[in-house]
């Protein structure tokens, strides 16, 4: 039986669409392997959020084939979606399949394993509809690339944070993005809003309930915009309601929601169920009113104040973070002190920071002004600082409180590893089960980590 490994890059919905093509590849027949050295076919379904994340691509392109030349390469996902060619010329590449195609994988490799086996016949037909664009490239790699926004078609499996985890599957209900931010290269790899229909996701939700989940995170690339493309129109708070009302899922947790998108019925909804997570990550970008304009992003700096307020206000103890962007053409040290007190002055307990880095075809690629590296990283680093402050505050406000955590499978053997419903991780002592939901003390907290007993 010929043998695949898929490694994945990037955020949360290229992991879900990689679980879905390890289960579609797994149903034609192939082998899952466990390292990328033991497999015929290496799937790499790749990001391409920043020049870092393609160059990691890169190295990974080339290591596999250096460790494994005799394993096939497909290489996919947004990075495939947005330079094919680019890696088409890579050593050991094979196929190159955009995002556009990527729910095809599963038949291409079957099909052309099944060939090479001479279990489908000897005929070496195209078996595969090539009716884009297909190139044969000199070192014989195939090129499968379609024009995104022409394509409908949503990958999606629950999938698991990592693998020592397996205690909270993240199920992608939503893919792609209406909006135009100006920095962003994610709709041009990932096309227009897709959802995932209702009934599928209560479908797989019970499943996963039947299965033993105990927490379920939902996530998309707009998640917020759920529903506005199924006709009829829904919104993302009915199925928020629709989740808690018909399956029997004990915790939900709700992934990245712009601001504009947490209504005032959506934080009545998240603070008013004990079933819903207390978490709000809520993407802020910068607190410069005029880069955010210029990031042609939907919200001004007081807006978001408001509603990452009104969201504290009603879930006093919920976990709230934040994607924050420095270094955007145009940032100067106004614009950036204005994101700093920004920062400083809402309720955060977490940041992600990130560097700008210009993405090929996008409006900000072509903007002048372009804010030196050396200053970029001192704005990424001041802000790094001021979140491990704040989420330090916010892990000492909880000693000698009680919280409820879900046990999950890393154990170091002292202290079993745990995560309250409100985003803390913690480290509990003794051995414990995986997957139980436990109340818990929190006895200290030092150098960011939580020390937790079973509350008796
Ligand atoms: S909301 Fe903006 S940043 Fe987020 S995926 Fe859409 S275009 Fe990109």
């Amino acid at each position: 039986m010929s043998s695949f490994y898929v490694q994945n890059f990037g955020c949360r919905a290229t992991q879900a669409d990689g679980a879905a093509l390890e289960q579609q590849l797994s149903a034609q027949g192939l082998e899952r392997a466990e390292q990328p050295g033991q497999a015929q076919v290496v799937v790499l379904n790749t990001c391409t959020v920043t020049a870092a994340a393609d160059q990691d691509a890169r190295a990974a392109i080339r290591r596999i084939h250096r460790a494994n030349p005799g394993c096939q390469i497909l290489v996919t996902g947004c990075y495939a979606q947005r330079a094919p060619e680019e890696i088409a010329s890579l050593p050991g590449v094979r196929w190159v399949v955009g995002n556009s195609h990527k729910h095809q994988i599963s038949e291409l490799v079957g099909g052309d394993v099944a060939r090479a086996s001479g279990a489908n016949g000897a005929e070496d037909t195209n078996f595969f509809p090539l009716n884009e664009l297909q190139t044969p490239r000199s070192n014989s790699a195939s090129l499968l690339v379609g024009d995104i926004f022409a394509h409908t078609e949503l990958l999606a499996a629950p999938v698991f944070d990592a693998l020592a985890e397996r205690t909270r599957p993240n199920l992608k209900v939503q893919d792609g993005c209406n909006n135009r931010c100006s920095f962003c290269v994610i709709p041009f790899v990932r096309g227009r809003s897709r959802s995932l229909p209702l009934e599928e996701i209560i479908g797989q939700v019970s499943h996963l309930v039947a299965a033993g989940y105990r927490e379920v995170v939902i996530s998309g690339i707009n998640l917020g915009r759920w529903g506005s493309d199924l006709r009829p129109q829904l919104r993302f708070p009915a199925l928020v309601r629709a989740i808690l009302e018909q399956t029997g899922l004990e915790r939900l947790r709700l992934s990245s929601i712009e601001p504009m998108d947490w209504s005032e019925e959506l934080i009545e909804l998240a603070a008013g169920s004990p079933r819903i997570a207390k978490h709000a990550h809520v993407p802020l970008q910068s607190g410069s009113d005029d880069i955010l304009r210029r990031m042609h992003r939907k919200y001004r700096p007081w807006h978001y104040a408001q509603r990452l307020r009104k969201i504290r206000q009603a879930m006093p103890t919920a976990a709230i973070g934040a994607d924050v962007m420095v270094g955007f053409p145009g940032e100067s040290a106004a614009d950036f002190e204005q994101t700093r007190a920004l920062v400083e002055e809402l309720p955060f307990t977490y940041l992600h920071v990130f560097t700008y880095s210009a993405r090929p075809g996008t409006p900000a690629a072509t903007l002048p002004e372009k804010v030196p590296a050396p200053i970029a990283h001192e704005r990424n680093r001041v802000l790094r600082e001021l979140a491990a402050q704040k989420k330090l505050a916010f892990q000492r406000s909880f000693v000698d409180k009680t919280l409820e955590a879900i046990t999950l499978s890393t154990y170091d053997g002292e202290c079993t590893e745990a995560l309250s419903d409100n985003y803390l991780k913690l480290r509990l002592a003794g051995r414990h089960e995986a997957n139980q939901w436990l109340t818990v003390n929190i006895k200290s907290a030092s150098a960011g980590e939580l020390l937790a007993v079973i509350n008796s």
